[in-house]
């Protein structure tokens, strides 16, 4: 039997209970075969009964002492009980309506049970626990998702089937020389050791492996797109120094920025397009980067784009460039959906001609109709809301112009590596000299009353705040506390300001409009959900009180609060929380020690995990079956040097001895990655 084979090919497995298995996602003997255990039950090592927790599932090896007379009680319900015990206790095991089982239990014999122990100390109960004779060979048992009409036991039956006709064929993927390195164990082995463990260290042998299968194949994925869109530009520059930039600014760059920069002019100057990723804290100044870019493709002949992901950070980015960038004679200019018709035909004829150096916009007008005389630079920002698909499609745009990504998320290496592995990385990890960092506290719901008049003193000042409600889900029910929340808060609390509110809900136009409101200080205080993360940048806010803060990621906190700080005033963050727990004491407190977004980003990873560290987000990778990128760090970090090596010799995997771990990859992305 192969692997391709359908599942209708393992026995016992008819048409009819095919499409049970379809229900699971399993159509093939291969999906079988990696529908992984959920969990498992281990017969192996049981524990005495007086180590046995209340209302827990336990395994406990016991001596059958008694079987008491069966009780009928009724037509069709006959109880069964069976006194058992071992050194430390007794147990009543009662078994409803088998009498099987009961008359299969024999007195002085050892049985292995699993299940719920209840009771008490003097005396444990089990109710119908799954029964093993003690010298039968107690194994670990795996335990399955299933759908209706299939059972554990037939799931197992079917799997143990499928390793058995298959054996000998199961291919192996990985050449040898990476196994022996790495430590793996065959694949042969690990797929049989995922589901019937011989122990638990054959058990952790096997999900090494797989997790190193997929995690390789991820990578040698991400690589691949890599190589693809390193593909030759039409935009090659020349290293044209560009002194008169440096000298025009109003500051000293920071010497992140400066390695940036040139990481960025070198990567422009080489044959193949540039795809770099240049990722710092808010307020670490990425925009500068850009703009030094711009200006070099400007020195050279070429045009540049830069993409925001909405009309108000396009606009801010705007007056930004326009800034820095028009004292040296460039011409910058704005382009977005709600300008007028003749306006926008206008901007764009002029693009063409070649008359602005500079455009910034929405992506869907770059994107689409607009024409560059001569585009040589694509600059995107928070370009992390986009999956690694779309990075790979926009390379095979146009004359393949150089492409820069900004990104205000940090991420720990490893991670980065992975998710930005089609991306080279530039990292500034130093904020400017004289930032006031933003004093960051955690308090209880009793204190918030105290809090509220913090952020009124604020408001007096002629300052501006925003407090932040989470929306557990994006529901009608959550909506609605979060609108109550603003309507009594501003009918309280905060009666004499004006009080603005912003959620995920609202059309793009309605939350646009609320954005450049609080940005013309026509509102005071903003109550929003975390929408307003991706947001504004409003210097003259200096106040955040985050409600429920216990309930986001650290990361995520850390991305909200930097929505404060961005002027001359000292800033301010509260986090709310009820939640007093040890645990969640110490997440917050990470948070006021600290506004380094990476050092945050590394606790978040191992607190949580990268699912809640990417909070709402997608990450834009394919998904995972058994890996996880925060907890299996060393494979990640195994399965890119491997990944390196075996590229190293073979960059497209077109080799005979590849053909198994190029179709693996193939599979993982959906055949989606072209590399022609
Ligand atoms: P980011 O986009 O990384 O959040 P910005 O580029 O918007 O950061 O920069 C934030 C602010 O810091 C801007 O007002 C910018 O002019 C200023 N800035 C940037 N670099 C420096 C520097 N090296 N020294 C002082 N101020 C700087
Ligand atoms: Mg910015």
């Amino acid at each position: 039997m192969r692997l391709e084979d359908k599942i209708t090919a393992v026995t016992g497995v008819g048409e009819k209970r095919a499409v049970m298995y379809n229900k699971l996602g399993i159509y093939t003997v291969k999906d079988l075969l990696y529908h992984f255990p959920r969990g498992y039950v281990d017969y192996t090592t049981p524990v005495l009964l007086s180590d046995t927790t209340p209302d827990e599932n336990c395994v406990v090896k016991v001596r059958v002492d008694k079987k008491i007379r069966p009780a009928y009680i009724r037509k069709g319900m006959t109880i069964y009980r069976v006194v058992a015990s071992d050194d430390s206790g007794e147990i009543v095991i009662t078994i409803y309506n088998s009498e099987y089982l009961y008359n299969s239990f024999e007195i002085g014999k050892e049985y292995v049970l699993y299940g719920k122990i209840t009771g008490n100390l003097l005396k444990h109960e089990i109710n119908s626990p799954l029964v093993l004779k003690a010298d039968e060979e107690c194994k670990i048992q795996p335990v399955y998702h299933l759908t209706e009409g299939l059972s554990q036991q037939m799931l197992r039956v079917t799997v143990k089937r499928a390793l058995k006709a298959l054996d000998s064929e199961i291919y192996e993927p990985i050449p040898k020389k990476y196994l022996l390195e790495n430590n793996l164990s065959s694949l042969v082995y690990s797929l049989s050791n995922i589901h019937f463990p011989k122990d638990m260290n054959a058990l952790s042998l096997a999900k090494n492996r797989l997790v190193f299968d997929e995690l390789l194949v991820l990578q040698l994925g991400m690589s691949l797109i890599k190589t693809n869109s390193h593909k030759a530009t039409g935009c090659e520059m020349k290293n044209i120094p560009i002194d008169e930039f440096y000298k025009s600014l109003p500051f000293e760059l920071t010497n992140a920025q400066k390695r940036s920069i040139n990481e960025c002019i070198k990567d422009m100057c080489d044959v193949s397009a540039m795809n770099r990723l240049v990722q710092g804290d808010v307020g670490s100044g990425k925009t500068a980067v850009a703009a030094a870019c711009g200006y070099f493709a400007y020195k050279n002949g070429f045009q540049t784009a830069l993409m925001a992901p909405t009309e108000i950070l396009a606009t801010q980015h705007y007056e930004t460039l326009k800034n820095f960038l028009e004292p040296l004679g460039l011409n910058v200019c704005l382009l977005t959906g709600s300008m007028t018709l003749k306006t926008k035909n206008e901007i764009k004829r002029k693009l063409a001609e070649g008359e602005y150096h500079v455009a910034v916009g929405t992506h869907a007008l770059i994107q689409s109709t607009t024409e560059f005389n001569n585009l040589g630079l694509v600059i995107t920002d928070e370009q992390h809301r986009f999956g690694v698909e779309q990075r790979a499609l926009l390379s095979n745009k146009g004359n393949n112009p150089h492409r820069l990504v900004m990104s205000a998320t940090p991420i720990p290496r490893t991670l980065a590596l992975m998710i930005y592995g089609d991306l080279d990385i530039s990292v500034i990890d130093e904020l400017p000299k004289g930032r006031k960092p933003i004093q960051t506290y955690a308090v209880t719901g009793k204190l918030r009353e105290r809090a509220f008049s913090f952020v009124k003193e604020q408001l007096d000042e002629g300052r501006q705040a925003y407090i932040v409600c989470p929306m557990i889900e994006e529901t009608d029910l959550d909506l609605k506390s979060v609108q109550k929340y603003a309507k009594d808060i501003s009918q309280k609390q905060f009666k004499d300001y004006n009080v603005g509110l912003l959620h995920g809900k609202m059309s793009a136009d309605k939350k646009e409009k609320v954005m450049v409101d609080f940005k013309e200080h026509k509102i005071d205080l903003l109550v929003c959900t975390t929408v307003v993360e991706v947001g504004v940048d409003v210097p003259n806010s200096t106040v955040m009180l985050i409600e429920n803060a216990d309930r986001f990621g650290l990361s995520q906190l850390h991305q909200l609060r930097g929505r404060v700080g961005r002027g001359e005033y000292q800033s301010h963050c509260i986090l709310v929380t009820d939640n007093v727990t040890e645990e969640s004491k110490t997440r917050l407190k990470i948070l006021s020690k600290t506004n380094d977004g990476f050092k945050i980003s590394e606790e978040d990873l191992k607190l949580r995990g990268p699912g809640d560290f990417f909070g709402e987000r997608q990450h834009g990778l394919p998904s995972l079956k058994i890996a996880d990128m925060a907890e299996n760090t060393k494979a990640l970090s195994m399965a890119q040097s491997c990944a390196k090596e075996i590229l190293s010799g073979d960059f497209n995997l077109s080799k005979t001895e590849n053909r198994q771990l190029k179709q693996l990859v193939d599979e993982l992305f959906d055949k989606k990655i072209d590399l022609n």
